[in-house]
């Protein structure tokens, strides 16, 4: 008889995009893992709690979770990580034989193994104030950040951000070491202008400070967050969140700045090698993982 297949996920609404199934199918079989698979699962807000506590009838393992049901994802699990409360959020689930539901977050925990030695006793800036954000800023301050900022368009959300953290809100983005790009600034091809303010003659993001770029190819992204192509060459080294075909606007002037960068893959990477390695605990076959959700083209 052959033995039921393992099965893992990732839950969000859309799911369309992730590179997450190509990424984790590629671990299985590196690590020979016959019978494993990873797949999308859509699922709406409403139907969460319910599709979660039904998956372990039909195979599941865990899933991962992404946009919009992480802090949801939190809440209906009977237990969690440190790391999952202090973020307030959890991307990973795994389905016990108790029946029970274990929240962790492996999003902040893969930004530590990433930057960690990097970001020690150096100044950050955090753009966004999301749920990427909250990971970002609790990652930086474990791995010893000396001071962290957090600028974001709203800017009552960077305020209720460092809060909560003990981080600091700033009304535009100051210079620092690092600079992390937590929006969903560059996701798209081309954003469109950023309206202009009447009362500047440099336009602004809310706050007349912001000088907005017209010339630079890319400007239009840039001032989403608050910069300028010149203000990028600032910081020593960048990573972007975001990952899409090709390079985002952000990466591309700090790469032309001669910046060290990190993209969205990377990340998406490091947090998905954790994943693997609570449900198999087995060390993820991380080379693997990088190749498959690299040449997975498929958003
Ligand atoms: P989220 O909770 O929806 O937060 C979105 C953030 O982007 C908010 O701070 C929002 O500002 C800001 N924003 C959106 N449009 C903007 C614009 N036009 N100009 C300026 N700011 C804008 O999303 P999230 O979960 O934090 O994710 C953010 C990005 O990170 C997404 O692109 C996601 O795909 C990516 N991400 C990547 C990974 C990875 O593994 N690589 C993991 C997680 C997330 P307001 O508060 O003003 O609305």
């Amino acid at each position: 008889m052959t033995p039921a297949a393992v099965r893992l996920g990732v839950l969000g609404w859309p799911v369309a995009h992730s590179r997450s199934p190509a990424m984790h199918n590629a671990a299985f079989a590196a690590a020979g893992l016959t019978g494993w698979r990873y797949q999308r699962l859509p699922v709406p807000p409403q139907l969460l709690g319910e599709t979660v506590r039904g998956l372990p009838a039909v195979g599941f393992l865990g899933a991962n979770v992404t946009i919009p049901h992480k802090a949801a994802a939190l809440a209906l699990a009977d237990t969690a990580t440190e790391a999952a409360r202090e973020i307030g959020a959890a991307n990973t689930l795994s389905f016990v034989e108790d029946g029970a539901i274990e929240a962790d977050n492996t999003d902040g925990p893969g930004l530590v193994d990433l930057l960690g030695a990097d970001v020690r006793g150096r100044r950050a800036l955090v753009l966004g104030a999301g749920g990427s954000a909250r990971a970002a800023v609790w990652a930086l301050m474990r791995a010893g950040a000396a001071d962290v900022a957090i600028w974001n368009r709203t800017a009552e959300r960077a305020g209720e951000l460092a809060s909560a953290f003990g981080a600091r809100a700033v009304k535009a983005p100051e210079p620092a070491d690092v600079l992390v790009n937590c929006t969903s600034v560059g996701l798209v091809e081309a954003e469109p202008p950023v309206p202009e303010n009447p009362d500047s003659d440099a336009g602004s993001l809310g706050d007349p400070d912001i000088r907005l770029e017209r010339s630079a190819t890319q400007g239009c992204a840039l001032n989403h967050l608050g910069l300028t192509f010149d203000q990028v060459g600032g910081y020593a080294h960048v990573i972007d969140l975001v990952y899409r075909p090709g390079t985002t606007p952000l990466l591309a002037a700090a790469r032309a700045h001669d910046a060290r960068t990190l993209d969205g893959l990377s990340i998406l990477v490091a947090q998905g090698a954790l994943s693997f390695e609570r449900w198999t605990g087995l060390p993820a076959p991380r080379g693997e993982m990088e190749r498959a959700a690299r040449s997975e083209q498929s958003d």
